[in-house]
């Protein structure tokens, strides 16, 4: 059994409808939607190939979404407020000039010096119309930030399959989310990953009150470690990336020296010494890019952690934490992506200070006696 949404099939269906249908009936409204969707591409392209001695707006149709009610609305009121702000010009223009277009210093013209033009223009609109229009503007500026809110979790999610955002869909009383290609662009691109708000919103407080239990660990291990008379700061898993890294380094430095060799011998072509040449010469960038970050991760190391981190202090700050708020989420959180099977993961801000106060804790708690320091 498989379940279906109505809404995606059905154009009238104005909420979700969810209903379980046999696998044979979700393939055949899938085969419908796949159907559907080839006619209209097949239409886009045969307009856009035959249809441009029409002269009925055809390619324009074919090219463009019709506008919804709402963009009409708007585009409408925009040409008001265009109409009426022509309508307004005074009939003196020319009042002040840029004095220098490379530091924006402007400056006024004296008054004999203005563009002086009467009856440009007979006033189209009314004065009364005018201040009921503006009057109507200025109210949609004031309610428009209310329905432009910010969600809890706008630009926080992210479809684990395809990457793209997780969006917001309200049905009466219920909030979930889903992926936005999904919704919006194809249904065969990717799937629904539909989680509902609720069980959302407490996966990440459940996660975020984990984080901060781990960051108040760590703090407490940190300041452990540093009251004892001995601190140890050699990684050796460091230490081993590094001498690796090095290695693999002075290898393809090796191999770059000998292909000139190869080539003047006549071993290989031009080109692909060349090539050849390119190649390795990336390796050896990508390698010393990582052995920087190595070296500077091991200095750090050595000047050892804070029980104070920045790192931890950030997550400590919310110890009693029975609720997520925008603010909570913009200080901790990266992103969130959303599983195709309801589950969530969470990627916290800090995550690198975090791994490497690990490490610290890590090596000062393993009996090792030869790497004291
Ligand atoms: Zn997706």
């Amino acid at each position: 059994m498989t379940t279906i949404n109505l809404k995606d099939f059905y154009s009238w269906y104005l909420t979700d409808e969810y209903i379980e249908v046999s696998d044979e009936v979700a393939a055949v409204f899938l085969a419908d939607v796949r159907y559907e969707m080839a006619y209209q591409r097949r239409l886009s392209r045969h307009k856009a190939q035959y249809s441009l001695d029409c002269d009925d707006g055809i390619e324009y149709s074919a090219c463009l979404h019709e506008p919804t009610p709402q963009e009409l609305l708007e585009r409408m009121e925009r040409f008001c407020l265009l109409w009426n702000a022509l309508n307004s010009l005074p009939e003196a223009q020319g009042r002040r000039r840029v004095k220098s277009y490379k530091v924006h210093e402007i400056e006024a013209v004296p008054e004999d010096e203005w563009v002086t033009v009467p009856d440009t223009h007979e006033a189209i609109i009314d004065k009364e119309s005018f201040e009921k229009v503006q009057a109507l503007l200025k109210r949609d500026t004031r309610s428009a930030p209310k329905s432009r809110e910010l969600h809890l979790f706008s630009g926080f999610l992210r479809c684990a399959d395809c990457g793209k955002a997780i969006t917001r869909s309200q049905s009466g009383k219920n909030v979930y989310y889903a992926c936005s290609t999904y919704k919006n662009r194809s249904r065969l691109a990717c799937s629904m990953h539909s989680i509902k708000h609720n069980r959302l919103e407490a996966a990440v407080l459940f996660a975020i009150q984990q984080q901060v239990h781990l960051a108040v660990s760590y703090s407490e291990l940190v300041a452990r470690i540093n009251s004892a008379p001995i601190k140890k700061s050699q990684s050796f898993r460091l230490d081993d990336l590094i001498t690796t890294k090095e290695r693999e380094l002075a290898k393809v430095t090796r191999y770059k020296q000998s292909i000139y060799q190869d080539w003047k011998d006549g071993e290989i072509t031009q080109q692909e010494y060349r090539t050849m040449k390119a190649d390795y010469e990336q390796q050896s960038q990508r390698l010393s890019d990582i052995l920087e970050r190595l070296t500077a991760e091991r200095a750090e190391l050595a000047n050892g952690v804070d029980q104070e981190h920045p790192a931890l202090v950030a997550f400590m700050k919310f110890e009693n934490i029975d609720g997520l708020s925008r603010e909570i989420l913009i200080e901790l959180i990266d992103h969130i992506k959303v599983y195709e099977n309801g589950n969530i993961s969470v990627r916290f801000k800090f995550a690198d200070e975090l791994r490497k106060i690990a490490e610290y804790i890590e090596i000062n708690t393993t009996t090792d006696p030869a790497v004291a320091g």
